[in-house]
């Protein structure tokens, strides 16, 4: 085959691999890409690529994937895109990922750690997980274990022991301290409302004015637990004035008395994420924290800190969140969902938890590359969910097994009937090693309603895998069929489920959670019907296609009805 030819195959194949058919126009741009001398006679490779188009059109995906294995394609590297740090040294990049274990994690939990995760394997560095924990209040060690878990399932692997904020408040405290010795932080006894519209309006209050040495002195007795929940806490000397208000003293320290799910009552001082985060990073080892961009403005505070406590420098970089039409990607939106029970838990399909994703039927390999495929850039952007869904689908669609399901079924009496009680039918189109299943039969179907309101007295279809059928009668909801034969000819081809083996089922379909801002009740919605015997062999988590309908999760089983969760189509 000429160069080009071969060219213009290759990129042909992925194309059909990628959107279940090829189209000339997609492929034209990448074969010039890599061809540029293919230009000089456009009507010529046109007609080249045209071609390729028909012929590979016609093969099956199993038949796509064997041939593509043969090519290689410049772009596979680029899908996933190369993390570049500044300032960074091969073989000695830390990074973490600190969550707050307040929730369980989402999606965009996933996109932070594994762009700190593959950060630190581009550079042959470290990767650590740190829990942020440093609010009694919100923190829970069923978060740790659901965060670790959802890492788990990422693929994600960290190295060392798993660290807590929490572990370091000697050193915090000690911190603390120091800056309150230099004059750089006081005890602030003024009501949080007070505290409130002095930042707003750029007034220092009376606290500001205490000397270093009454500082320490209100230090201690707060340590000591002598002031009650708000009545005290330790502001960072910064600048009223500042433009960046994050700079008009901010908290460090607050009183908190709730028991901590790890510390138990050792602590009732707790410190601020602004403060605590510089300090941990930088006695950790951390090379880069990376962050969300919505906390630039704490940047300046962060390294602040870090001069003003003479601590080992870190760099910062950010990224943007990652956002998802319709659905709420943020544990602030997602915990009310929970604890109201608008949702039916974390672990709800509709989330865009790792939990709900993985009740959905979405691979974790799925999850990884939507995650990253925004990268570290710092542009904003809202993803939709059908972009997971069509990653997840062409990693299932290779191996996921077919059924037969129908929704609001219809009788169906078929007269005349061959004298057949069982039939094989493949589990897959194209991929023989799935093999088939056996299917028992007998003159009595089940169709689905939405092909049952199409037909009427003289309508002609076939029973997929089964035989040719000839509407005779009508007795709504029932319809009468005669036998016409087996002889495959074009036409209407209606999936069934036999009297003799159907079993209950009901497929749970999640909905966005979300029109923009508004919450949408009827979010969930639910198809009920009868799937084939064989279903009942699934195992909890298998992913299935019921054919004509769309790819499912087989999630629970309820007295003798099947559940399953709808995937995508
Ligand atoms: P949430 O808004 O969900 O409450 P959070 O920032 O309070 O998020 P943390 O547990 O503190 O949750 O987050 C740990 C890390 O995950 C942080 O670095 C945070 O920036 C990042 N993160 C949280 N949500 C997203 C998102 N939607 N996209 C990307 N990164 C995120
Ligand atoms: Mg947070």
């Amino acid at each position: 085959m000429s160069e080009l030819n071969e060219i213009v195959r290759k990129h042909v194949v992925k194309n059909a691999l990628d959107y279940g058919k090829a189209n000339a126009g997609a492929v034209v741009g990448r074969v010039i890409g890599e061809l540029p001398e293919a230009k000089n006679d456009m009507k010529e490779t046109m007609k080249i690529i045209s071609k390729a188009v028909a012929e590979v059109n016609k093969l099956s995906r199993v038949e796509l994937e064997g041939e593509a294995a043969n090519y290689t394609y410049a772009e596979k590297k680029v899908e996933e895109k190369k993390i570049v740090l500044p300032n960074a040294e091969r073989g000695k990049v830390v990074t973490r990922f600190p969550p707050e274990p307040s929730g369980y994690p989402h999606i965009g939990h996933a996109k932070a750690a594994l762009l700190d995760y593959e950060a630190a394997k581009e550079y042959d560095g470290k990767f650590l997980i740190r829990f942020d924990d440093t609010n009694p209040e919100k923190e829970k060690a069923e978060y740790v274990e659901a965060i670790l878990n959802g890492l788990k399932w990422l693929g994600v692997k960290w190295d060392g022991e798993v660290e807590y904020t929490s572990d370091f408040m000697p050193q915090i405290y000690s911190y603390a301290r120091k800056l309150i010795a230099k004059g750089k932080a006081y005890v602030c006894f003024c009501a949080a409302d007070k505290v409130k519209t002095n930042r707003q309006e750029g007034i220092g209050c009376e606290c500001r004015d205490r000397s270093a040495e009454e500082n320490l002195n209100e230090w201690k007795k707060m340590l000591a637990g002598e002031f009650s929940e708000g009545k005290a806490i330790v502001r960072y000397r910064g600048d009223m004035s500042a433009e960046n208000t994050v700079m008009r003293d901010p908290t460090m320290l607050r009183i908190i008395k709730a028991k901590h799910y790890r510390q138990g009552t050792k602590y009732s001082v707790w410190p601020s994420y602004d403060f605590s985060v510089p300090i941990v990073d930088s006695i950790t080892g951390i090379t880069h924290a990376m962050r969300t961009k919505e906390y630039e403005l704490r940047d300046y505070l962060y390294y602040e800190l870090i001069r003003e406590l003479e601590l080992r420098p870190v760099i910062i970089v950010e990224f943007s969140r990652l956002q998802l039409k319709g659905f709420p990607v943020s544990k602030r939106l997602i915990t009310p969902l929970v604890e109201k029970g608008k949702v039916h838990g974390w672990d709800d399909p509709r989330l865009p938890t790792l939990m709900g994703l993985k009740r959905r039927g979405i691979l974790p390999e799925a999850a990884r590359k939507f995650a990253l495929s925004s990268g570290i850039g710092k542009s904003e952007s809202t993803a939709e969910i059908e972009q997971l869904l069509v990653e997840n689908k062409r990693l299932v669609e290779p191996t996921a097994q077919r059924r037969y399901f129908v929704k609001n079924p219809v009788k169906l009496t078929i007269k005349n009937k061959p004298g057949r009680s069982e039939v094989m039918i493949r589990n897959h189109p194209t991929n023989k090693e799935l093999g088939e299943r056996k299917v028992k039969i007998s003159d009595v179907f089940y169709i689905s309603g939405d092909d049952a309101r199409e037909l009427e007295r003289g309508s002609e279809f076939r029973l997929k895998e089964l035989y040719n059928v000839k509407i005779v009668d009508e007795l709504t909801p029932e319809f009468f069929g005669e036998y016409e034969g087996e002889k495959i000819v074009p036409g209407k081809k209606l999936h069934w489920v036999s009297d003799k083996g159907k079993v209950k089922c009901r497929v749970i379909v999640p909905g966005e959670l979300f029109d923009g801002d508004t919450f949408r009740e009827e979010s969930l919605k639910i198809d009920s019907g009868y799937c084939e015997e064989s279903c009942e062999k699934l195992k909890i988590g298998d992913v299935i296609q019921f054919e004509r309908y769309g790819f499912c999760r087989f999630d629970a089983k309820e007295g003798d009805t099947l559940v399953f969760i709808y995937t995508n189509p």
